[in-house]
């Protein structure tokens, strides 16, 4: 039988191959290079920032939609690692790998070109990406570059996260962190919880029962002090809290509106306005932001943490310059679900500038959040935003669902899969 062809050239994969191997790890020289990377394309090109949730997503149904259209994503780590479910890898209930997608078939099967390199800055005026070794020229871009740790107004957090990593970006900190998890014998345990908005709202909490849960099925004699910049979790609050009065009082004190001060990593001590605590163990998790390097290039204003877009196309003040996920400031909250929804609305949006009109079709966006209570039964809250183009009205319908099941934990597993598969395959 003959083979399909995936629409990409012998030469073309070589390329993509060779560059994606000539680049792999984390750049020493930052400098702008004069470099182009790719030679000219034949029709319009759209660059993709970050191979995240939202990235890998966008550039998959770019391509799609538009294979006359040449797509580039460029990613500084040569893996996508998932944070959704990192909490069940922390505890043991699922292994590293299953987190784990490689982006080969973005181009084998989508003529996706991967570029295995770091973003070091972008002129938004001349429309160029300079990578490590490079620039590439571009007509849409996309940037979906996730978060990054506050530790440049937060600086105590630089230290302590060496010792214990938030894992709230993916990648190696998880690995780190179950070590602590598997290697903890006992005694005081700390979460500290930056105020909203942060990473995936429900992750902290989240974690928390989760640890707590396996805390008391290894039989480890354990007291959690969960130490919350913010007054009640601020999603899926009824849910949580049941578990917290049911399942955990005696073992986790549960702080409230506390503001972390300063982390004594030595003393394994955290200061904050309602009092100081000690830690064999910490699940130290700080304040975020978009990236530093989109402050640089224009992108954030002075004292601005998100990036400002219009709320429902995720355009810039830039034509044709998008962005999405969590580096963003929109509506929907900061979660793998909400960037794979954002990601769909701006393909329609480039789809139909590439074709020459401006896409007037409704517009939807999904943001979706299983949580686990302990460790088998979940909670999950559901949020959709319809908007209208024409009229630009804006309908949310939010639902949550607070009584714990295992049948929703089950169908957290399911839901994940769902997201990798429309991602990846
Ligand atoms: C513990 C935990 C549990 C979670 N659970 C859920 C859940 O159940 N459901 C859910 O919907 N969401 C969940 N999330 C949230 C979800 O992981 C994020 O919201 C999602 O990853 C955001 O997608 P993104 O594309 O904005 O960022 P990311 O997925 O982080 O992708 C950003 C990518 O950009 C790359 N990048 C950044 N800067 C550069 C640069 N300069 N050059 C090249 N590449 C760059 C990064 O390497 C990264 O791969 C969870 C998060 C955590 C931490």
């Amino acid at each position: 039988m003959q083979k399909k062809s995936s629409g990409v050239s012998r030469r073309g994969f070589i390329t993509g191959s060779a560059i994606a191997l000539a680049m792999t790890g984390v750049p020493t020289v930052v400098a702008k290079s004069k470099t182009s990377l790719l030679s000219e394309p034949r029709g319009k090109r759209v660059v993709v920032v970050g191979g995240g949730y939202g990235g890998v997503t966008a550039a998959k149904y770019i391509k799609k939609e538009n294979p006359e259209a040449e797509v580039v994503l460029i990613e500084k780590n040569q893996l996508f690692v998932s944070c959704p479910l990192s909490n069940h890898y922390l505890v043991g209930l699922i292994d590293y790998g299953q987190l784990c997608f490689p982006y080969n078939k973005l181009y084998t099967k989508y003529g996706v070109k991967v570029i295995n390199d770091l973003v070091v800055d972008i002129d938004l005026t001349k429309r160029k990406v300079f990578t490590s070794r490079g620039y590439i020229d571009y007509n849409y871009l996309v940037l979906s570059t996730g978060i990054e740790y506050d530790t440049e107004n937060y600086p105590f957090y630089k230290e302590a996260l060496w010792h214990f990593p938030a894992a709230f970006s993916p990648g190696s900190e998880h690995l780190y962190l179950r070590r602590l998890i598997e290697e903890f014998e006992g005694e005081n345990v700390v979460i500290t919880v930056p105020k909203m908005p942060y990473r995936c709202p429900p992750a902290p909490y989240e974690r928390a029962a989760m640890l707590l849960s396996y805390i008391k099925e290894n039989g480890l004699k354990a007291h959690m002090y969960f130490i919350d910049a913010n007054e009640h979790p601020p999603v899926l609050s009824d849910g949580f809290m049941k578990a917290y009065e049911d399942f955990y009082r005696g073992t986790a004190t549960y702080i409230t509106g506390a503001t972390v001060k300063d982390i004594d990593v030595g003393k394994k001590k955290v200061i904050t306005d309602k009092g100081e605590f000690v830690f064999d163990f910490g699940s130290l998790i700080p304040p975020m932001r978009a990236p530093r390097f989109l402050k640089e290039v224009g992108l954030l204003g002075k004292g601005d943490r998100w990036v400002s877009v219009d709320p429902m196309t995720y355009e810039t003040e830039f034509k044709n310059v998008f962005v999405i996920g969590d580096s963003c400031e929109t509506y929907l909250p900061k979660s793998g679900y909400a960037a794979n929804s954002e990601a769909k609305v701006v393909a329609k949006i480039i789809g139909g500038r590439i074709k020459g009109k401006e896409y007037r079709g409704e517009l939807i966006q999904h943001g979706i959040c299983y949580a686990m209570v302990n460790l088998k039964s979940a909670i999950v809250m559901e949020v959709e935003y319809k908007y209208n183009v024409e009229t630009r009205e804006i309908q949310k319908i939010l639902r949550e669902d607070n009584t714990w099941k295992v049948s929703t934990a089950k169908r957290y597993y399911e839901w994940a899969r769902g997201l990798w598969r429309d991602m990846f395959l």
